[in-house]
């Protein structure tokens, strides 16, 4: 008698479900892909227990034929391909086969669903894999699974569930990535029969992303259109002001599927590189497309990685298409109608409103880089300007269109003054503007140092300076000899330990150069890059905080506009080489809330 038998379906399914459905939120993640499929326009997730308990869909899409129904719950049985060539140019999200079998395997399992054109429905119920009952059933069109007691039969699985609040992040976090992706489509989440998160179709991914990442983020938003070598990048860039201490708000998708892939998520957090701290995420979500061909999604169960066929061009194009993005983004205004509502109508002695509106006339609209006009209003109320007049119609637009955002430069705003020798205070159409002047001028210079203009940013020194050095330094020094030079430096090696400075980069011609390149010893010390790649922005970050005005340094109003100048000539005027916000803006609203006026 041989040893080797062919398993049962029931083991086949659960090893399967092992896979396939490992916690709650994949059983969620299987069901939305199912309801999305069938082409649905509302999708309804109601959770017990963070579905511990109990997970039902109801969607009202195509629905299956009785046969079909049964059909469904089979291993390996699937309406989505046929054949080994479907698989590259699979366009549907599932195409497995395993989802409904092995999630019935493991739990106590309910599907009832009707095509539109059928008089009656069919209700199947499966029990730990086990065919319970199917009969006809009174239902509407659409498609409702029940996933009752998951792992019930599986104590081993049972355990690893975690608790019902910490499953239903988990939840959450699916239902968000996959509602960002349809945006075409109604989905609500319930838990304990309440109503959690409900978006309507909504127009745009736009106005989804307003939905599902919160209305306060919109104004931060950046949009990106990109297509290269037949890879399109498309989605919204938070700009850097806003960061997360977790990767959890970077939404990453390849051909309309969320992913969780290493690669994509490095070149993501690579373009944010001297934007954001270490340690810290923005906020995104990136949609690539390309051709089915390109990637191959059957490389992981649950189809959460994907393998690219050229990863390295993919990055490039992705690299591309985030640093364009960032680098054309320019902070914006919107015209709250706050402002003008809270001061009186009647004529004051201060006149305030007509004061308002003067000055918002005032600003230049137009945008710099049409290319990466930020598109997002933001709060609720805001009106289109200045096509509509502040104190006209109280009519409010949810959404403005990308145009009515307009994108500000700091040199147009009036300056109110310098705070604490410190911080500069402009007056912007929707709230006080406070800029850190050390980190603007920070941003500035090292943005000019690493221009890369070469020689031609470099400043001749009248004599040359001798500067003295302990042999590990002149060591450290020769090995930066490249980058320094590219900046604008030019040392030559006297001999011995001595260096001489022939020129430094022009925006540090104030700074003396032997005081200079200690500085950059000095950060050696502390902490300098192992690899090459980040010396050159490392040396940047050291030498344009040297170069910067510092906090508490009294400006002239002349200064002061200089600086301003320089920073709307900046790309990326959001934080300092560090991450740390440069300026930021207290609005109407939040001011008028510290008043208890709203
Ligand atoms: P896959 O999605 O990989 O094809 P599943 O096990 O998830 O495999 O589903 C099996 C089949 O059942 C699908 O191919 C589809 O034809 C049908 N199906 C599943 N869910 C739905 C639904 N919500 N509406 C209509 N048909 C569905
Ligand atoms: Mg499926």
């Amino acid at each position: 008698m041989g040893k080797i038998a062919i398993l049962p379906d029931i083991l086949c399914n659960q090893i399967a479900a092992g896979e396939v459905v490992e916690r709650p939120a994949a059983v969620v993640k299987e069901l939305l892909e199912n309801s999305i499929d069938a082409g649905s326009s509302k999708i309804s997730v109601s959770l017990i227990q963070g579905g511990r308990k109990e997970i039902r869909v109801v969607d009202n899409g195509c629905g299956m034929h009785p046969d079909d129904a049964l059909m469904a719950t089979e291993r390996h049985a699937t309406s989505k391909i046929a054949s080994v060539e479907d698989l590259a140019s699979v366009m549907t999200l599932g195409f497995r086969g395993e989802a409904l079998p092995s999630i019935a395997s493991v739990s106590r399992f309910e599907l009832v669903t009707r095509e539109a054109s059928a008089v009656g429905g069919t209700r199947i119920r499966i029990e730990g894999g086990v065919l319970r009952d199917v009969c006809e059933a009174g239902c509407p069109p659409g498609t409702q699974v029940l996933v009752r007691d998951l792992f019930h039969n599986t104590p081993a699985r049972q355990k690893f569930m975690r608790t019902a609040e910490t499953e239903l992040a988990y939840i959450t976090d699916q239902f968000f990535r996959i509602s960002l992706a349809h945006p075409e489509i109604h989905f609500q989440l319930s838990s304990q029969e309440r109503l959690l998160h409900d978006f309507p179709k909504a127009q745009d991914t736009a106005q989804r992303a307003a939905q599902v990442f919160g209305r306060d983020l919109l104004s931060s938003f950046v949009r990106i259109e990109f297509e290269k070598d037949e890879t399109e990048v498309s989605g919204y860039l938070c700009l850097p002001q806003v960061q997360r201490t977790n990767s959890q708000s970077l939404f990453l998708y390849v051909n309309g599927r969320p992913v969780w892939d290493r690669l994509l998520q490095r070149t993501v957090l690579a373009a944010y590189e001297a934007l954001i701290p270490r340690g810290k995420y923005p906020v995104a979500a990136v949609f690539i497309r390309l051709s089915p061909a390109a990637v191959d999604v059957n490389v992981h169960p649950a189809k959460r990685e994907i393998r690219f066929k050229k990863p390295g061009e993919v990055m490039r194009v992705l690299r591309e298409a985030l640093l364009g993005t960032l680098s054309g983004a320019r902070p914006t205004a919107q015209v709250r109608p706050a402002a003008p509502d809270f001061f009186p109508r009647e004529a004051s002695s201060f006149a305030q409103a007509g004061f308002l509106r003067e000055n918002q006339a005032s600003f230049d609209f137009a945008p710099r880089r049409p290319a990466a006009a930020p598109v997002f209003g933001g709060g609720e109320n805001v009106r289109a300007f200045p096509r509509v007049p502040p104190d006209q119609s109280s009519e409010t637009i949810g959404f403005p269109p990308p145009e009515a955002s307009p994108e500000i430069t700091f040199a147009s705003l009036p300056v109110i003054g310098q705070l604490a020798n410190s911080f500069l205070l402009l007056e912007a159409p929707d709230g006080l503007v406070i800029i850190d002047q050390h980190a603007a001028h920070e941003r500035v210079l090292f943005n000019r140092l690493l221009a890369r203009t070469g020689a031609s940013a470099a400043q001749l020194l009248t004599r040359p300076e001798l500067v003295h050095l302990m042999p590990g330094e002149a060591a450290l020094v020769k090995r930066w000899l490249p980058d320094l030079r590219e900046m604008g430096f030019e040392l030559e090696h006297f001999g011995g330990t001595d260096f001489s400075v022939h020129a430094v980069p022009a925006p540090l011609s104030e700074v003396p150069p032997a005081e200079l390149i200690r500085d950059l010893l000095k950060f050696a010390e502390e902490d300098a890059p192992t690899g090459r790649s980040g010396l050159a922005a490392s040396l940047a970050k050291v030498a344009s905080c040297r170069g910067a005005v510092k906090a508490g340094m009294k400006l002239k109003p002349e200064e002061i506009r200089h600086l301003l100048e320089m920073l709307d000539d900046t790309s990326l005027p959001f934080t300092c080489p560090h991450g740390r916000p440069l300026w930021f803006k207290l609005s109407y609203d939040q001011i008028l809330r510290s008043f208890k006026r709203t």
